[in-house]
């Protein structure tokens, strides 16, 4: 028997049963390994769904949580702190246009949190969002997401949200008028079936957007944090947003978020918008210690490189059950002939886990530490099992 059923059949009994789960017990990690139950290795490319840039257990920010864990756990922004002070400048140095930030703990809440902030701005209500953009679950973030199945049973969801394709200029020209508050869309869409934004997308956004007095949102939330090259995805294409959406990978691991604002916009209305558990000092230490081992470590070069080689490994192999390998940096997707289910089981049995990227992509989103070795071995899979 193995170590890992008891675990299954504890958590089966009580989950909430949104997640279809694999049949595995993740019970430690380090680098870009997880270990079951049994003790068995996976080489990650789930990468905990792009919050594990740097890798499990990164010893510096394991040494900051420990030392702010016994230091203060918890204070309300009605309260200054010194975690929360220094990271606010951190972050902000780092960031590739001068901005305020706002705080708070999932990418969906600093979704909601940046559609609230272009209305507020804008004195406008309409939103711009893309074909399978992805936001997040809650009610704003899903009235931006574009995914039928995750929409409809929840329907009716806010008013005022269009979409449009993807990478198509013209048609954001169109749908982008003097009524709107803002466009919101991602630098490469990840859940979306991995597709970076044509060239110059990016531009004609800005530019759309200054045309007609909208605010342009970036939600960075998976791209964000080096993935893609740079520590933005954005940066690639020297656009400016008004506002830059992250989270996942922002602190290691830890739930958090956070919204940018660019300083033209002055500080927000007091009182217009809040979170009890946003700039929380653990978070914040944690978040501290990932951005300079994001910096240090030059992870961005890391991603950018590992990427390269790895788009070029991938594209070298004869691979009739795939369409196309496309990504940027280390968010690389397979466009598979069919669906993409059975393969990450069968990838999952040679110690591979991999992420879908709706039905048919297959998504690898390693933490940025991996090795070229265990790249290696990511690559032999694949051969192995899409071959
Ligand atoms: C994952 C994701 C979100 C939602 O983040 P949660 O923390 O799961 O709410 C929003 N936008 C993008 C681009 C994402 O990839």
């Amino acid at each position: 028997m193995s170590a890992n059923d008891p675990i299954i059949a504890g958590e089966q009994q009580f989950t909430s049963g949104l997640y279809p789960k694999r049949p595995l017990a993740i019970v430690r990690g380090i680098g870009a390994r997880l270990y079951d139950a049994d003790g068995r290795a996976y080489i990650d490319c789930v990468g905990g769904q792009g919050a594990a840039n740097l890798g499990h257990c990164h010893p510096a920010v394991v040494a900051a949580i420990q030392a702010q864990a016994s230091t203060l756990l918890s204070c309300p922004e009605i309260f200054y702190n010194d975690q929360r002070a220094a990271y606010l400048a951190e972050l902000a140095a780092a960031l590739p246009f001068p901005a305020r930030i706002f705080l708070c703990n999932s990418g969906a809440e600093a979704v909601e949190a940046g559609l609230k902030f272009a209305r507020l701005l804008s004195g406008r209500r309409a939103i711009v969002a893309t074909m399978r953009g992805f936001h997040g679950r809650t009610m704003g973030a899903l009235s931006a997401t574009w995914e039928p199945k995750y929409r409809e049973p929840f329907a009716p969801l806010v008013p005022e949200f269009t979409h449009v394709p993807y990478g198509d200029s013209e048609r954001l020209a169109e749908a982008v008028a003097e009524t709107t508050a803002a466009v919101l869309l991602e630098p490469v869409q990840g859940e979306g079936g991995v597709r970076p934004a044509p060239a110059g997308y990016l531009a004609a956004a800005r530019r759309i957007c200054d045309e007609q007095g909208a605010l342009l949102l970036v939600d960075e939330v998976q791209t964000g944090f080096a993935r893609t090259g740079r520590l933005f995805a954005i940066e690639h294409s020297g656009v400016v947003p008004d506002v830059l959406i992250l989270a996942k990978s922002i602190a290691a691991g830890l739930p958090m978020g956070a919204v940018a604002i660019h300083t033209r916009h002055g500080p927000l209305p007091g009182g217009a918008h809040g979170s009890t558990f946003g700039g929380n000092p653990l978070l914040c230490a944690a978040a501290r210690a990932a951005l300079r081992a994001y910096q240090e470590e030059d992870l961005p070069h890391q991603a950018e490189a590992k990427g390269a080689w790895l788009l070029e490994r991938l594209r070298a192999l004869p691979l009739p059950a795939v369409r196309e390998v496309r990504g940027l940096g280390l968010l690389v997707g397979l466009e598979l002939k069919s669906r993409v289910q059975p393969f990450l089981q069968a990838l999952l049995e040679r110690g591979v886990l991999a992420l879908p990227a709706g039905p048919n992509v297959l998504r690898l989103l390693p933490p940025l530490v991996i090795t070229y070795e265990e790249l290696e071995t990511v690559v032999a899979s694949i051969a192995d099992v899409l071959g």
